[in-house]
């Protein structure tokens, strides 16, 4: 007889626990011990807390392991690298498959921040990106992302107990709108206040410029910060390096960009990778500020991050185009690179792996 495939305890709902539980003829009110068990401690072997109830013990003995309904996610370290500073940490972690995916913890006083991963790869094929570089792999589970989030966590624990990690980005491998429903899955869980409790605000999601995802992320008013990865002020620009410009042109981007402004209200954050020659002129800029008129907008200047398959160079123009954009009357700022020589930029600690 065929058995069910195993299910990551990690992929459930609050809503889906009470479900399971009350299937597994517990009652549903030892939901929210199962679920703090697991997204408040992290626990990595809940059966083994001794103070939980005698029903949930059971339940977790009967359901939980090699053969039985339920595992944990728990990815393996295989690589880890510190910055010189000691303020960022990159770990590759391997899933169950055997796939690796790059997660980083970085701190800055007593602001810590998690950068996960939502894809195994990457199909947008940017092509100044190690991930792009690598291509797409498959979409992560939500249990995949939490754990990962999960990871850094005890990893603070362990390194400033006093720290708690109040931000999260997705900026690590993948493109977070080409797998909605697990990250908004995995984001509702993050930001749970019985859990990991990571404030909706302090939440970043970063695409390529995904259209029908940022138009759903309005639509359906998740509380996130949104930041797009621009890198161009015109259609050849921009698909020049960022080749899913092809699908979701820049004047769709930008349209799309104007509406979720309007229905939300809230900021966009532009992220905009600098490489000489390609993206950092001073035209480009003058025109960024114009396409960028009207909508409130934070742009993130990023230095490239050299990578083997692309022979860009890092920006030197960087301040001058940045005098520009503000003087315009947008905020602009460089974002830290902070790591910088553990090899921060997306994607490359796995392609060193890999090298
Ligand atoms: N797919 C999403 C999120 C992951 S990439 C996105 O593209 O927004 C996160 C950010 O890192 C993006 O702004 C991306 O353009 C930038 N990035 C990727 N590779 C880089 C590199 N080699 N140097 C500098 N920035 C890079
Ligand atoms: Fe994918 Fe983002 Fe890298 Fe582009 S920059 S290839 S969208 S991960």
């Amino acid at each position: 007889m065929n058995q069910p495939p195993q299910r990551s305890l990690h992929d459930l709902s609050f809503a889906e626990m009470e479900r399971e539980l009350c299937a597994g003829g517990v009652s549903t009110h030892h939901a929210k011990a199962l679920w703090r068990v697991l997204h408040f401690h992290g626990e990595l072997n809940p059966a083994a807390r001794d103070n939980l109830s005698p029903p949930l013990q059971r339940w977790l003995a009967n359901s939980v392991g090699q053969g039985k309904g339920f595992f944990l996610d728990a990815p393996e370290v295989v690589q880890e690298s510190h910055s010189s500073d000691g303020l960022t940490r990159k770990f590759l972690l391997r899933l169950r498959d055997g796939h690796s995916v790059e997660t980083v913890l970085m701190g800055y006083d007593y602001r810590h921040t998690a950068c996960v991963s939502t894809q195994v790869g990457c199909a947008m094929g940017c092509v100044f990106c190690a991930t792009g570089q690598m291509g797409f792999g498959r979409h992560l589970r939500p249990g995949e992302i939490i754990a990962q989030v999960l990871h850094a966590r005890r990893v603070l624990l362990a390194t400033h107990p006093q720290h708690r990690l109040r931000n999260l980005v997705l900026m690590g491998m993948g493109e977070p709108l080409h797998n909605y429903d697990a990250v908004m899955q995995a984001l509702d869980a993050i930001s749970n206040v019985r859990g990991i409790n990571i404030g909706p605000s302090k939440i970043s999601i970063s695409t390529v410029g995904v259209v029908p995802g940022i138009l759903r992320l309005a639509a359906e008013a998740r509380p996130y910060r949104l930041a797009v990865s621009l890198h161009g002020s015109t259609e050849a620009e921009r698909s020049a390096l960022v080749p899913v410009s092809g699908k979701w042109n820049l004047a769709e981007l930008i349209a799309a960009c104007r509406s979720y402004g309007a229905t939300t209200g809230k900021r966009i954050f532009f992220e905009w990778t600098l490489i000489a020659g390609h993206n950092d002129s001073p035209d480009t800029a003058a025109r960024l500020a114009e396409l960028l008129r009207g909508i409130d907008a934070h742009i993130n200047l990023i230095p490239l991050n050299p990578t083997s398959g692309f022979g860009g160079t890092p920006s030197t123009a960087g301040h001058a185009f940045q005098r520009i954009l503000q003087a315009a009357g947008f905020p602009c700022t460089f974002r830290q690179r902070r790591g910088i020589d553990v090899a921060a930029g997306c994607g490359q600690l796995q392609a060193a792996a890999r090298a």
